[in-house]
């Protein structure tokens, strides 16, 4: 159970299973058997000892709420991370991993949806995709899936077994696996592009599309779904990476920042995320998405900020001067306490 002290609640690992040669499922269940709640689609941010380094990662959920007593991620490594590499190799049952509670806006709830659906991913992608269509199916919710995933190989099909079985239990779900390498037959093999999206969605542009995956993946399907005459008001997308920062922003209007709790005072540009220039100089503040989605880098400021992301936070919040600290700028000198 989550403290007033500590967002972070342990949870007990309970179940690894190894879905690909560099994914694996991890499954959770709460020290006091309590239920999970959280919506298709959230994610879940981790605390990680490295080294004796805290770490923190956002993982989206791949199970489904509708079976509350336990909760899962499935994790993909990254080439050179240090937390996803870390994860694989020594998570194991038994051992317990703290965690904030669910969060995220990317769920059928948060937007505007049809009952026809497109849950286009990639490679980890597949996560929240996953997790929407087995609420939908296992709530037996009037809907029509069409899941299309994208890897490279089968080998390299994430939750491969899982996907097979809701193609075979449910006439309301249908499965495209686009591989760029593949021998089986069932399987398109190349990339998705114009021709084979409009061969794959003949018509029928008022679905609502969930989408995950890499980046230029997003933007494809983005683009397509656009040039397609889709309704882009039903498009929905989940990025995994945090935006790539703008290097070309010049330096500009100096504030001074005190963080009393820290004894610091420090000076910010006026281009600077407060969350950077917190850790510059050695605040300990959690941060996991970094990209205005999660809520981990919360803290409340007195003066004036640029927000570009208060998701997370509750009217009373903002109110009260909470920003994510991640997706604001310093407008005047400034009071932070985490
Ligand atoms: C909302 C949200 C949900 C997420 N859900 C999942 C999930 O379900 N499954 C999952 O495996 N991951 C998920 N991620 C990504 C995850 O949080 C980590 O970013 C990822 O595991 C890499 O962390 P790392 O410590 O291993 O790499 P780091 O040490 O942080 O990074 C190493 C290098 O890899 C790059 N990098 C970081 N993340 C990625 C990535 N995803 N793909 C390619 N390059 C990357 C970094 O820019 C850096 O250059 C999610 C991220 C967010 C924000």
């Amino acid at each position: 159970m989550q403290t007033e002290s500590s967002p972070f609640e342990p949870l007990i690992c309970i179940n690894r299973i190894d879905e690909t040669a560099d994914a694996t499922t991890f499954e959770f269940k709460k020290i006091d058997d309590s239920l999970f709640e959280y919506k298709a689609g959230q994610f879940l941010t981790f605390e990680v000892d490295v080294a004796g380094e805290l770490e923190y990662r956002a993982y989206s959920l791949s199970s489904t709420p509708s079976k509350p007593e336990t909760a899962a991620v499935t994790i993909k490594r990254v080439a050179g991370g240090k937390v996803s590499n870390y994860l694989l190799d020594n998570l194991q049952p038994g051992f317990a991993l703290p965690a904030m509670a669910p969060a995220g806006e990317f769920t059928l709830q948060d937007n505007q949806s049809t009952t026809e659906l497109l849950l286009m991913s990639a490679g980890s992608g597949i996560t929240p995709c996953m997790s929407m269509a087995r609420w939908l199916l296992d709530t037996q919710q009037q809907v029509n899936i069409h899941f299309i995933y994208s890897a490279r190989s089968e080998a390299d099909v994430i939750m491969a077994d899982t996907l097979d079985a809701l193609n075979e239990q449910y006439d309301n779900f249908s499965l495209t696996r686009i591989l760029e390498q593949t021998g089986n037959p069932n399987d398109i093999q190349g990339m998705l592009d114009a021709p084979l999206f409009e061969k794959l969605i003949p018509d029928n542009r008022g679905r609502t599309i969930f989408t995950c995956g890499p980046a230029p993946y997003m933007q494809a399907v983005e683009h397509l779904a656009e040039s397609m005459g889709f309704d882009m008001a039903l498009f929905h997308k989940e990025s995994f990476v945090p935006e790539a920062a703008d290097e070309t922003s010049e330096s500009g209007v100096n504030y001074q920042v005190a963080a009393p709790q820290y004894g610091k005072n420090f000076v910010v540009d006026e281009n600077q995320s407060l969350l950077d220039a917190l850790e510059a100089v050695g605040v300990p503040i959690i941060s996991a998405c970094r990209t205005g989605f999660c809520g981990a880098c919360k803290c409340k400021v007195t003066g004036e900020v640029e927000s570009s992301s208060q998701e997370t936070l509750t009217p009373e919040q903002i109110e009260q001067g909470y920003v994510l600290s991640c997706s604001a700028k310093a407008g005047s000198d400034l009071v932070i306490e985490i």
